[in-house]
């Protein structure tokens, strides 16, 4: 039985995406070869990338903009440093809004000074920092828009002078935003996009060659540009089965569309967190995530049968992180309305019973 998989990342993908991606393992385009067995030189897999970088852009309305999309490896915990060491000449501004943050901000430290504008540690994450002032002449801000650990998100971005940089692992292609304001977009592809070992970044070409730093190849954005996100062998399979999840997404009506089902799943599932006694939410309310919604049972004795119920009603994936305990129960774009359904009822469920 499929199970509904509410895991944070490596998370769920669309099933038509995982039969497509396995029938090229098998044989790429009736070539009587494998996907991952052949140069990512052909012609067959260039017109791959080409078009899975194309399908981002146009996917996040970032077209003829000066935007470029790459496909890059080492997931989002490469772009921590990798920012920095591109764009950070003196002096950066970090918003601290969790694990992910805190870990962008101590890449960073190693480039250049680093000025945390607004943090929420002192509540363990549980909300955004509103109302912070950005400082004149930073190189950029960095946020993130999605916390994974904690389900939270920032739902209004700061207007600033400085370039803005956003890591987006956890709800790019989820909702719409104007993209257009943001310089820089990273996001690790195992979430709303396809298997871990790619990782998406859209960058607006006139940031670069600001710092006067040698930057080695590997991590210089200004060359995967030049070489058309082919500097070296890419993850062929990870790059095509996010292609494939463009496509996909394309395919359902973009981003409005799916921001739709997105906001009826955390609907549905937030007002049972608020109306069913037995659980408490975690984030605050005007701050949670509609990707990851993250509470608590109130009495802890009810752990073992509701997790026997959950386990009953083939949910994955829905323990808490080490850092906050409880549950989180992921909504990516590929799960549907319906697992979101099942795992509402088991929380009615347990109040009847209780
Ligand atoms: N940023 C966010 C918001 C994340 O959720 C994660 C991983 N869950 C990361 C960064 C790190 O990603 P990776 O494991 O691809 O390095």
């Amino acid at each position: 039985m499929k199970k509904h998989n509410f895991s944070a990342g490596p998370c769920i993908l669309p099933q038509e995406v995982l039969l497509k991606a396995s029938e090229a393992v098998m044989d790429f385009n009736g070539s009587g070869l494998s996907l991952i067995e052949i140069s990512h030189r052909s012609k067959d897999f260039v017109e791959v990338m080409e078009n899975a970088r194309s399908l981002a852009l146009e996917i996040l309305g970032l077209e003829n903009k000066g935007y470029k999309a790459l496909f890059l490896q080492g997931g989002a915990s490469m772009q921590f440093l990798m920012t920095a060491y591109n764009l950070l000449d003196k002096k950066s501004g970090y918003l601290n809004t969790g694990t992910w943050s805190s870990k962008a901000i101590k890449e960073a430290k190693l480039f250049g000074d680093v000025v945390e504008v607004g943090s929420s540690k002192d509540e363990n994450f549980n909300y955004i920092p509103k109302g912070y002032s950005v400082p004149e002449g930073l190189d950029y801000l960095h946020l993130t828009s999605n916390n994974t650990i904690f389900g939270t998100q920032i739902k209004k971005f700061p207007k600033t002078d400085a370039p803005l940089v956003c890591d987006m692992s956890s709800d790019i292609f989820s909702r719409q935003l104007d993209f257009s304001q943001f310089d820089l977009i990273y996001a690790g592809a195992q979430k709303n996009m396809g298997p871990a070992g790619a990782t998406l970044v859209v960058i607006k070409e006139d940031i670069l060659g600001k710092v006067n730093r040698q930057i080695p190849s590997m991590l210089d954005y200004a060359v995967h540009i030049s070489k058309d996100s082919m500097f070296n062998t890419p993850p062929v399979f990870a790059v095509y089965t996010s292609m494939l999840t463009l496509e996909w997404l394309k395919s359902k009506g973009g981003i409005s569309a799916i921001e739709e089902v997105n906001e009826k799943k955390s609907q549905l599932v937030y007002s049972e967190i608020d109306l069913n006694p037995l659980f408490e939410g975690f984030a605050k309310k005007e701050d949670r995530s509609h990707m990851n919604a993250t509470f608590n049972l109130v009495d802890d004795r009810l752990k073992e049968t509701f997790d026997t119920m959950v386990k009953e009603a083939g949910i994955n994936g829905i323990n808490g992180h080490r850092s906050v305990g409880g549950y989180r129960a992921s909504m990516y774009n590929a799960l549907s309305l319906e697992s979101v359904g099942i795992l509402v009822d088991v929380m009615s469920e347990l109040e009847r019973k209780g």
